[in-house]
């Protein structure tokens, strides 16, 4: 029998490659994880972690202006951004520690440096002039930004990465994209009081989201005073003595300072040697697996980002558990990828799950659609005209909620807890049989007793 230096490496210390190389090790396995450079990962390193201390830096200026309203009289707010940001890595750093210090405590060995397949069982780590054979193999390398890189100019844009550690807080911004990413960081940077313009190819933002929520998130972050050009895309990017020249295929052109792309992520794969291992790729440049997270080489498993499925955290990470239960434990297991529930932390923030209102006509025939737009109170009470929209997507064959939408304050908070009855198939009596928590903002969620379309018809009639 062949005996390997470990029964299982992994590829990547992100979300997904940690959580596998800890509950591997847990288990009593022999686990090595190579990181080429810090562990946590997109999550922890440059994305949704330091992405959510952004946007609670940038919503106390609005913060600011409700609490004047309420009375209060703030003398001189200004903002420092070296002192956030460097505040900002000093939490990501003791985050990272304790990644580390978790992978270590379960047994797992930290390799640092970048990690390239020989064959289906030995793996190089150059750096460290190591080579050593697995029984499994687990690739958790995640994604890295895209851009246009032959669009003229494009080397004098940024990306998400680095907008993580400007070195000063620029005065105008310009983002291009209309994804979870260009709508998060256009309200980051808009609330810091950079000018901040937004530009997308599209009809509206946030494709693939409920109609009704892309356009009244348009409308929300306008007020805000963030400014959307949509049905537009860049020509050319051109460096001039006071900043850089944004020249869109509109003719339009905008200078600012900072010229920051969102417009995708791409799977990390690039130098891995996944064909010296016989691993596929599929047509979108992403590992192909099958329902377990197996490549077509069968002691080679991926998860997460690199396999481009469902590209959110909390998915890498039950892939992970999926693969650990599959792999090592001997109960086949498969991750449900319905009804995901996801957040986008704009501001105003949105959370949603299950289908919008286009999909399930599409799905099911005929629903029926609850819809409220409100000021919340809070706001109400300073005269803020920002509204909440709540949306809910009711099967009318049996009542079943099969969506929910939401853009508002605490939305994300709120669609963990929608997430469960949409999960459990709760029907829309079965909302409403809860009682309201009052006074807030989710009792609309059980109050909505009207349906939109019909409310619509008669008021026109
Ligand atoms: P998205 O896929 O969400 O958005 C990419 C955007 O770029 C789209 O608006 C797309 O337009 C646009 N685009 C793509 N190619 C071009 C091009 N050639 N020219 C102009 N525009 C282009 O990617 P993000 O980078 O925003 O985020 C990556 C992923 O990371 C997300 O899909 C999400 O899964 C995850 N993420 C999750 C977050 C969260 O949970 N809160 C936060 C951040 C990221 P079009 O729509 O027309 O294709």
């Amino acid at each position: 029998m062949t005996t390997y230096d470990y029964d299982l490496f992994v590829i990547g210390a992100g979300s997904g490659g940690v959580r596998a190389a800890r509950l591997a090790a847990l288990d009593g396995k022999r686990v090595a994880v190579a990181e080429e450079y810090r562990v946590g990962g997109t999550c922890v390193i440059r994305g949704c972690v330091p992405k959510k201390f952004m946007v609670y830096a940038s919503d106390f200026a609005h913060e600011f202006e409700v609490a004047k309203g309420y009375g209060w009289t703030i003398e001189k707010a200004s903002f420092d951004w070296p002192a956030f940001i460097h505040a900002k890595d000093v939490e990501i750093a003791r985050l990272s520690g304790l990644y580390v210090a978790n992978l270590t405590k379960a047994g797992a060995d930290l390799i640092h440096g970048r990690a390239v397949l020989k064959d289906a069982h030995t793996i190089e780590i150059p750096d460290k002039n190591l080579t050593v054979t697995a029984e499994q193999i687990l690739i958790a390398t995640g994604g890295r930004p895209w851009i246009p890189e032959t669009l003229p100019g494009a080397e004098y844009a940024i990306t998400s990465e680095e907008a993580f550690h400007l070195p000063e807080l620029p005065r105008r911004i310009l983002i291009a994209g209309g994804g979870y990413i260009a709508v998060e960081f256009a309200g980051i940077f808009a609330g810091l009081g950079v000018e901040t313009t937004l530009i997308y190819r599209g009809p509206n933002i946030l494709r693939g989201f409920d109609d009704d929520v892309r356009s009244h998130l348009a409308d929300q972050i306008q007020r805000r005073g963030i400014q959307v050009i949509l049905g537009c895309e860049h020509e050319a990017i051109e460096k001039t003595s006071t900043g850089l020249l944004n020249k869109l295929k509109t003719g339009m052109e905008i200078e600012t300072d900072v010229v920051m792309f969102a417009t995708g992520r791409i799977p990390h794969v690039k130098g891995l040697g996944l064909e010296a291992a016989g691993v596929e790729l599929n047509e979108r440049g992403a590992i192909k697996v099958d329902d377990y997270s197996r490549t077509g080489v069968e002691n080679i498993w991926a998860v997460g980002d690199v396999t481009d499925r469902v590209n959110l955290t909390p998915v890498a990470i039950r892939e992970a558990v999926a693969f650990v239960e599959t792999a090592f434990k001997n109960n086949p297991s498969r991750v449900d990828y319905a009804d995901i529930p996801t957040a986008v932390f704009s501001q105003p923030p949105v959370g949603v799950v299950g289908l919008t209102e286009h999909d399930a006509r599409q799905k099911y025939g005929k629903v029926d659609v609850y819809m409220s737009r409100f000021r919340p109170m809070r706001f109400a009470f300073v005269g803020v005209e920002e509204r909440t929209l709540m949306k809910l997507i009711v099967r009318a064959e049996d009542g079943v909620v099969v969506g929910c939408h939401i853009v508002g304050p605490d939305a994300p908070e709120m669609i963990q807890l929608a997430g469960i009855a949409v999960k459990a198939g709760l029907t829309k009596v079965q909302w409403d049989a809860t009682c309201a928590v009052h006074p807030t903002a989710a009792e609309e969620l059980v109050t909505m007793r009207e349906k939109y379309v019909e409310t619509q018809l008669t008021a026109a009639e």
